[in-house]
């Protein structure tokens, strides 16, 4: 076999890396389209013919260099093949994406990398490298080699450095580190001219690089440590959005107020005392986060911030705000300012009839500042619990969408909560509380429990399967890859008829309370070294025995919080949480032996509850969030797989879903609490 660097010496066709990928063998410098490549890696069976019509010993593996690197099961080829997405099967590949969970989902064997394969160095024309759950330890200085990547992600490894080459892979678009115990970058990262895309949300960065790429027009760099943000970042003109949350940020740096373009600020869960006083110059921005800091004041300037609509403020010190900000800021629709020691006259200029205003939120001791009668129905009154810097609003659900009539809660917490159940809602984001809009909608009282069972229907896996089919335009296949679709759909649902705006006879949901928790720190409601001792759980245990019946909900990683606290509650709902976080696509920055003792962790709690009698309702889209279903031991009957990809809460809300299923898990408590004799608190495990 000769050796020429332009045609594929399997199919003698033309190389082309601007077109696909293509593998360069070290050595004998035998190049193979990727997917020639990976058809001749494949394992034979004993007396079949190859696929090119060449028998076994001619071809590709006549050499012995490039038979070396077609056929290792190690780093070679045959492992990409094995281990790789089945896109690069189907189509001349320029993707190659490693996901652990997809294996998983697959039913393939997993072989976690700790090094990044050889063979993956010696491909020209890759335009994105995705590596996402596996271990890896470290990048190599051969990285430069890939000089066509446009795309290049290390999501969930335990990558702690990268290398100066890094820099070289000019054509650099996209630059994704997340979830890894990362600590430094690169200087060199300002020499990627075309790099938009600045993505290291959730490592262990102590600080940020001095220079950038001139064309970023994103700084995310949420979950880390970092204490400042360098001047050199109000030069990045095409910026668009800030998330620099849940790090220690004591400042901002002034320079920041030239970013006009920026539409969203994220700063929620930092050390911030004071904000640039030419905040108001931002005139494009319409989210801003800042709760969770320590604000004593905000800037006048504040006030000509004309496009804002989300302005969080809770959890900071101020006793003061600028006058008119519900009357000035004519696009905010919401403004949440709980747990800030507001005066008398600050409070009464907040609940002056706002533009677009559609909640507000105070606490309690907020609230009794004014007449309660003047508080609009838009006014949103609960009881912060003093969890530190968690978000913590306890407030019965008639009070999440005030109806003519209903009063705002006051006072202090009474000794006994009026209603019988509680249930904890762990959001998934830092930036707000997402579960109030459907649990409002829950206790609206236009719909009888009987009439939400009947938008609802369960059925088994026969139908499934012809759901699956409709959907997918394919069999679900009984054998192999779609194996653990059936041995975890033991339910799905099948149809949601629309509801009638009036009401049918039949009792409706009585009212019930909501605690609301938000972890601005991005840590996942745990608590590890280096940061912020949150203790939920033994906070959580003080709550839960006030109420008859108590239900945990979340999703993702609200879901990871609610099955970690099982053992406390009743009822658990949760909607495609994370639960292995050793190899979960979204997970914090801690170190591999904080994600293990997360992890397990969970899964002891979890078989905890089961021995307890907790009821579990699992509810899981047919996609990569299988594979974290599979590594939780629940029975099988817990679990609801949905025919449908994508972030199911939100799907099952779009399709009307989820208020029913949230009205069935209440309603049964409900229920169980009318029966249960006292409340709760004994008989557990310490
Ligand atoms: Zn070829
Ligand atoms: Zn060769």
């Amino acid at each position: 076999m000769e050796a020429c660097a332009n045609r594929c010496s399997s199919c003698n066709f033309n190389l082309n890396a601007s077109k696909w990928a293509q593998v360069l063998v070290p050595g004998c410098l035998h190049g193979y389209h990727l997917s020639c490549a990976l058809q001749a890696s494949e394992p034979r069976r004993p007396g079949v013919e190859a696929p090119n019509g060449n028998a076994d010993d001619s071809g590709p593996r006549s050499c012995a260099t490039c038979a070396e690197l077609l056929l290792s099961e190690v780093d070679g080829v045959r492992m990409l093949y094995k281990e790789c997405s089945e896109e690069l099967h189907r189509r001349d590949p320029t993707d190659l994406e490693l996901f652990r969970t997809v294996e998983i989902k697959q039913g393939r064997e997993t072989s976690p990398l700790r090094e990044l394969p050889r063979s993956i160095l010696c491909l020209q024309g890759l335009r994105c490298l995705d590596i996402t759950g596996h271990p890896l330890v470290r990048v190599p200085p051969e990285i430069r080699l890939l000089t066509s990547l446009k795309r290049l992600c290390f999501v969930s490894t335990e990558i702690t450095e990268l290398p100066e080459e890094l820099g070289e892979l000019q054509n650099l678009q996209q630059f994704v580190v997340s979830c890894c115990p990362l600590r430094c970058l690169p200087e060199s990262l300002c020499k990627l001219v075309r790099l938009w895309d600045f993505y290291f949300d959730g490592n262990q960065l102590r600080e940020l690089p001095e220079q950038y790429p001139p064309l970023v027009n994103g700084l995310k760099v949420s979950g880390n440590l970092l204490r400042q943000i360098p001047e050199a970042v109000g030069g990045l003109q095409d910026i668009k959005c800030i998330r620099a949350y849940a790090n220690k940020l004591e400042a901002l740096p002034d320079s920041i107020c030239q970013l006009t373009n920026v539409g969203e600020m994220s700063l929620q869960g930092n050390r911030l005392q004071h904000l640039p006083q030419q905040i108001g110059s931002l005139q494009n921005l319409q989210y801003l986060s800042l709760h969770d800091n320590l604000l004593r004041t905000l800037p006048e300037s504040i006030l000509e911030l004309s496009e804002l609509r989300w302005l969080y403020l809770y959890n900071n010190h101020l006793q003061d705000l600028p006058r008119g900000l519900t009357t000035r800021l004519q696009q905010l629709e919401r403004l949440l300012v709980e747990t800030n020691p507001l005066s008398e006259a600050a409070v009464a200029d907040l609940i002056q009839s706002g533009g677009s205003l559609r909640v507000l939120g105070l606490d309690t001791e907020q609230a009794s500042r004014v007449d309660p009668d003047s508080l609009p129905p838009w006014v949103s009154v609960g009881w912060m619990l003093p969890w530190y810097r968690l978000y913590a609003k306890l407030q019965p659900a008639s009070q999440l969408k005030r109806r003519q009539g209903v009063e705002p809660v006051r006072g202090h917490l009474p000794a006994t909560p009026e209603n019988d159940v509680l249930v904890v809602a762990f959001a998934a984001s830092q930036a707000e509380p997402e579960w109030l809009g459907v649990l409002s909608q829950v206790y609206s009282g236009d719909v009888s429990v009987a009439e939400a069972e009947l938008q609802i229907s369960m059925d088994d896996m026969g139908k499934f399967s012809g759901l699956f089919r409709a959907l997918h335009e394919r069999e679900l296949q009984e054998d192999g890859s779609d194996e653990d679709l059936e041995r975890l759909a033991s339910t799905c649902w099948l149809s949601a008829p629309p509801h009638s705006s009036s009401r049918q006879n039949g009792e409706a949901l009585q009212d019930f309370d909501v605690l609301t928790l938000c972890d601005t720190g991005a840590q996942w409601y745990t608590d590890v070294s280096e940061r912020e001792q949150l203790e939920v759980e033994r906070r959580l245990r003080e709550i839960v025995p006030r109420y008859k019946r108590v239900i945990l909900l979340g999703v993702s990683m609200g879901g990871f919080a609610a099955l970690s606290n099982s053992h406390l509650a009743h009822s658990v709902l949760v909607f495609g949480p994370q639960t292995d976080l050793t190899l979960s696509h979204l997970r914090p920055g801690f170190s591999p032996e904080d994600l293990v003792r997360m992890s397990d962790n969970l899964r002891s709690r979890v078989q905890q509850a089961l021995s307890q009698g907790v009821h579990f309702q699992y509810h899981v889209g047919a996609e990569d969030h299988l594979a974290y279903a599979r590594r939780v031991p629940l029975p099988r009957s817990c679990f609801v797989v949905h025919p449908v990809e994508g972030r199911i809460a939100r799907l099952l809300e779009r399709a009307g879903i989820l208020w029913p299923l949230l009205i069935r898990s209440i309603a049964r408590e409900q229920r169980l609490a009318r029966g249960a004799s006292g409340r709760c608190g004994s008989g557990w495990n310490g």
